[in-house]
């Protein structure tokens, strides 16, 4: 199973709250759209995703070998 992050910048309104519950401190707001912040590493714990109230960032899972 493969995972990674996606930020679907067109619903996030730069609230900042999934970067206050990273645990890593992987996420910042930067012109009110939350990115990756450089240097940092995201463990893909997905507590962003929970806590985003406008479902713009998740962490997406494939089957390995998926597109
Ligand atoms: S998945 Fe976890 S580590 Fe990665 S950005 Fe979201 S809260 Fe941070
Ligand atoms: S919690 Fe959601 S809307 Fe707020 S900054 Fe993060 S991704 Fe954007």
């Amino acid at each position: 199973m493969n995972k990674k992050l996606v930020i679907n910048s067109a619903w996030c309104k730069g609230c900042g709250i999934c970067a206050a519950f990273c645990p890593k401190g992987a996420l910042e707001v930067v012109k009110e759209k939350v990115r990756r912040k450089e240097g940092t590493d995201c463990i893909l714990c997905g507590n962003c995703e929970l806590r985003c109230p406008d479902y713009a960032i998740f962490v997406e899972e494939k089957e390995d070998g998926d597109a």
